[in-house]
């Protein structure tokens, strides 16, 4: 299949293109390097500068290709940014999507692939959070994400378009190659802060807040490796002939970021000092994916559940690559 990979210089998005790759399919990546990095971009892929936000552009991606999937990875990611900034996540997120959907509509391609969020769920009623779970967004950021859900459902509808929505809870991890891994700036994960420590780039780390209805007071996370994540896209884009289909997609098991730090320690040996500062706007206590949907339905299976594997990898990324992707000589 030729797949158009959108944020394919992404985090999550080139470990995708990484993995469609080793499948053997033709991949192109369009992406306009504001947070992708060039170097991320998997050699055998065709790499294709541009923004979605220019109409022109991507009408002439879908003249020069004939495209038999698209995955949607480009987007603005940052729920706290998005309560800042409403017009940028509930506009360009959800007209770029458009600009893309209806260039996929008049040129034929029927499949698609969406990367969503577990910000769908703000005040979930039961955990582990199902499909069945109400849709409160937490932000802008989860909102726009929610109408492009909507708009996939119509377009389903008229038109047979056959989509996979795909709610990640939090990514975390590294290419278990070494190749590729997470690189934001500024940094605002978790995982890869802690790491930072103990690489010496930060003094602390801190949690933000500690008063949260959890076991050690900390909030909890569902952390599913970005491999197992981008091998759910596969089967999701193998199945979509099959029927349009919603997931969402965790490990299942919760931890409170006093125990992700734990972890890391144990990992890195190093001492990671810790301090407890002011919880941070609009974090839910507790959220934690039911993947039993897709477990179901598509056999889907993760191949690297363990927490301190998942770290473990982050490490050995960080490690060799301690300013990200600029760390190989070159810059994104
Ligand atoms: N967190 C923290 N200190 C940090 C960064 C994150 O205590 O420097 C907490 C944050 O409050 C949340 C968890 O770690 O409970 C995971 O945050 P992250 O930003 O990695 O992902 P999110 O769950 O917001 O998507």
């Amino acid at each position: 299949m030729k797949i158009l990979v959108t944020g394919g210089a992404g985090y999550i998005g080139s470990i995708v293109v990484e993995e469609l790759v080793q499948e053997g399919e033709e991949v192109v990546v369009f992406d306009n390097l504001l947070f992708g990095h060039r170097e991320a971009v998997h050699p055998a892929a065709t790499f294709v500068f541009g923004d979605l936000a220019d109409r022109a552009a991507v009408h002439d991606l879908f003249e020069s290709h004939r495209f038999d999937a698209v995955m949607h990875f480009a987007s603005h990611t940052l729920v706290g940014e998005s309560m800042r900034k409403p017009f940028l996540y509930l506009g360009a997120n959800v007209t770029n999507a458009l600009n893309l959907l209806q260039e996929a509509v008049d040129h034929g391609v029927r499949r698609f692939i969406l990367s969503s969020t577990a910000n769908l769920f703000d005040r979930p009623e039961r955990i582990p959070i199902t499909e069945e779970e109400r849709i409160v967004p937490g932000s802008p950021y989860g909102e726009s994400k929610f109408i492009i859900e909507r708009f996939l459902h119509w377009l389903d509808r008229i038109y047979g378009f056959r989509y996979a929505a795909l709610r990640y809870f939090n990514a975390a991890g590294a290419s278990p190659t070494g190749e590729r891994g997470e690189d934001h700036n500024p940094e605002t994960h978790l995982i890869p802060r802690v790491l930072q420590v103990a690489l010496g780039q930060r003094e602390k780390i801190t949690i933000f807040g500690d008063d949260y209805p959890t076991r050690d007071g900390t909030p909890v996370r569902d952390y599913i490796h970005v491999t197992d994540l981008a091998q759910a896209h596969i089967l999701a884009l193998r199945a979509l002939d099959e029927g349009s289909r919603t997931y969402n997609l965790g490990n299942g098991q919760g931890f409170t970021v006093r125990e992700v730090i734990e972890v890391a320690r144990e990992v890195t040996g190093h001492p990671i000092p810790a301090e407890v500062g002011p919880r941070r706007p609009g974090d839910p206590a507790v959220l934690i994916a039911s993947s039993e949907k897709i477990r179901r339905e598509l056999g889907w299976e993760p191949r690297y559940p363990d927490l301190r594997t998942i770290i473990e990898h982050a490490w050995q990324w960080h490690r060799t690559h301690p300013y990200g992707y600029a760390s190989t000589g070159e810059s994104g």
